[in-house]
C-alpha cells in the first residue's frame, strides 16, 4: 500500500485531516498552535483507496532552534517515506512566510505532491486557495477536513497514484488487439460471419478434429486495427457437421465472454430475442462486458425498416441492464454490415473505458438528488454526500453517504439510468457501490 505524508506548517489542520482519513480520533487536535508534536501513523481509507498515512508534527510558532530542527527532521523523514505528499495550507489565512520552508522541502524531494487548501468550508477560503498557487506546487484542492467537504476532490487527486487493480497497462498498449467475442445461439450464423470477416481460408486451416476449446480465437485486422475474435461453438461444429446439436453450450459462451472486451451477441433476425438470446445478454452483463447486438440474416428480411424499428424498441425494453446497446443489421452470408458492426464495437469499447471527472459527477449528482431526493426509510434520513468513478471497464461508481444500507434498490436504479443518460453510456453495464462514511 502507498504511503501518504501530510506536511505543512503548524495549525493548518494536518491532524484534523489525518483524523478524517483514519476515521478515529487518534491525533490530538487543539486550536493552540503546535499541539501535535509527534509523528503519527495510521491506516487511512478514502473511498476505495487504502493507504498508510503519516501526520508530521506541528511546529511551535516560537523559533526555538531545537524545536525547529526537530520539526524539520520529522518532515524530512516523512517526505522520505512517502509516495505522495499532501501539502496543507490554510485557505482562510492564505500563504504565510512559515509555509515556504516546508514547501521548499517538498519541492526539493521531487515527490508527487497534492496541494491542499484546508479550512475552505463554504466559499470562505477561496481567496487563500488562489493565493496557494504562488507556491508553485500546482493547483490547490480546496477542502474542509473538519467538515468533510471536498473529500471527493481529494480522492480524485490521489487516485492516479494508486495502481488500479486489473489491467490498466493493457488499456494503454495501442498494439494490443481488441478482444471481441461473437456469441449466439446455434445457427445464428456465427461461423458464417466469422468466415466472412477473416476469410474462408483462415478458418479452414484448422485441423478437422481435436480443435481445443481454448484455441478458438482468430487474429484479424479491421481497417489497420488488430482484432482478436473469439468464437464459441462455431469452429468445433464445422468439424462435425453431422451432429449439429441444437443446444447452446453456456460454458462455451461464458468462456468467450470472459476473454472478450466487447461481445457481439448475434441474433437470427428472423427469430430474434429468444430466451437463449436473453440469457447470453445476461452473461455479458454479469461479466461486465460491452455489448453490441448483431441482427444477422438481414438479407432474409422483407420489411427491413419496420423490423429494425421494432427490434430496437424490443432491445431497449428487454435489455434494460445494457440500455442503448447498438443494434446493427448485417448479413454474414452476403458480407454486408460488417463495417457498421465494427464501428459499433469500437464505439462501445470507448464507452466501456470512459472516465468521468468527479467534479462533473457531483454536479450531476446534486441535480439528480434535487430532482428526486432519496426517501426517508422508517425514519432514517438517508444522505447521499458525493460520488466518484472508481473504475472503468465497465464504468463503476462509488456513492458515499449516510444510512445508504436503507437506500431502496429503485433509487439506485434511478441513479444508474440517469448516469447513463447524462453521460451517454449506452451498451455497457454500470456498476454502483454504496459506501458509508467519509
Ligand atoms: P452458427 O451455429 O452460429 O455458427 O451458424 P452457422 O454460421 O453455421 O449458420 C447457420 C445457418 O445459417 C447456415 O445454414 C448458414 O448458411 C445460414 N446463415 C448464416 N448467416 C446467414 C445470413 O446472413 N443470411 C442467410 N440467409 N443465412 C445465413
Amino acid at each position: 500500500t502507498p504511503t501518504v505524508a501530510i506536511v505543512g506548517r503548524p495549525n493548518v489542520g494536518k491532524s484534523t485531516l489525518f483524523n478524517r482519513l483514519v476515521g478515529k480520533k487518534l491525533a490530538l487536535v487543539d486550536d493552540r498552535p503546535g499541539v501535535t508534536r509527534d509523528r503519527r501513523e495510521g491506516e487511512a481509507r478514502l473511498g476505495d483507496l487504502e493507504f498508510r498515512i503519516i501526520d508530521t508534527a506541528g511546529l511551535e510558532e516560537a523559533t526555538e532552534e531545537s524545536l525547529l530542527g526537530r520539526m524539520r527532521a520529522q518532515t524530512e523523514a516523512a517526505i522520505e517515506d512517502a509516495d505522495v505528499i499532501l501539502f496543507v495550507v490554510d485557505a482562510r489565512v492564505g500563504i504565510l512566510p512559515a509555509d515556504r520552508p516546508f514547501a521548499e522541502m517538498v519541492r526539493r524531494s521531487g515527490k508527487p505532491v497534492i496541494l491542499i487548501a484546508n479550512k475552505a468550508e463554504g466559499a470562505s477560503g477561496m481567496a487563500g486557495a488562489y493565493d496557494a498557487f504562488s507556491l508553485g506546487l500546482g493547483e490547490p484542492v480546496p477542502l474542509s477536513a473538519e467538515h468533510g467537504e471536498g473529500m471527493a476532490d481529494l480522492f480524485e487527486a490521489l487516485m492516479p497514484y494508486f495502481p488500479e487493480p486489473g489491467d490498466e497497462e493493457e488499456e494503454d498498449d495501442p498494439n494490443k488487439p481488441l478482444q471481441v467475442a461473437i456469441v449466439g445461439r446455434p445457427n445464428a450464423g456465427k461461423s458464417t460471419l466469422i468466415n466472412r470477416m477473416v476469410g474462408e481460408d483462415r478458418l479452414l486451416t484448422g485441423p478437422e478434429a481435436g480443435i481445443t476449446r481454448d484455441s478458438i480465437s482468430l487474429d484479424w485486422e479491421w481497417r489497420g486495427k488488430a482484432v482478436k475474435l473469439f468464437d464459441t461453438a462455431g469452429l468445433r461444429k464445422r468439424a462435425r457437421v453431422e451432429d449439429k446439436l441444437e443446444k447452446l453450450s453456456v460454458a462455451d459462451a461464458l468462456r468467450a465472454v470472459r476473454f472478450a472486451e466487447v461481445v457481439v451477441v448475434l441474433l437470427d433476425a428472423t427469430i430474434p430475442f429468444e430466451k437463449q438470446d436473453l440469457s447470453i445478454v445476461d452473461l455479458v452483463e454479469q461479466e461486465g462486458r460491452a455489448l453490441v447486438i448483431g441482427l444477422n440474416k438481414w438479407d432474409l428480411v422483407a420489411d427491413q425498416k419496420g423490423l429494425l424499428t421494432d427490434l430496437k424498441e424490443k432491445a431497449s425494453r428487454l435489455l434494460p441492464q445494457v440500455k442503448g446497446a447498438p443494434v446493427v443489421p448485417l448479413s454474414g452470408l452476403a458480407g454486408s454490415g460488417i463495417d457498421p458492426l465494427m464501428k459499433a464495437v469500437y464505439q462501445v469499447y470507448e464507452t466501456w473505458n470512459r472516465r468521468i471527472s468527479t467534479a462533473k459527477l457531483n454536479q450531476w449528482l446534486q441535480e439528480a438528488i434535487d430532482a428526486n431526493p432519496p426517501p426517508a426509510v422508517s425514519g432514517r434520513r438517508i444522505k447521499i454526500r458525493y460520488m466518484t468513478q472508481v473504475k472503468s471497464r465497465p464504468p463503476h461508481f462509488a456513492i458515499f453517504g449516510n444510512q445508504l444500507d436503507a437506500l431502496p434498490k429503485s433509487y439506485t436504479r434511478y441513479l444508474v439510468n440517469n448516469i447513463r443518460e447524462a453521460f451517454d453510456l449506452p451498451g455497457v453495464p454500470i456498476r454502483v457501490s454504496l459506501r458509508m462514511g467519509q
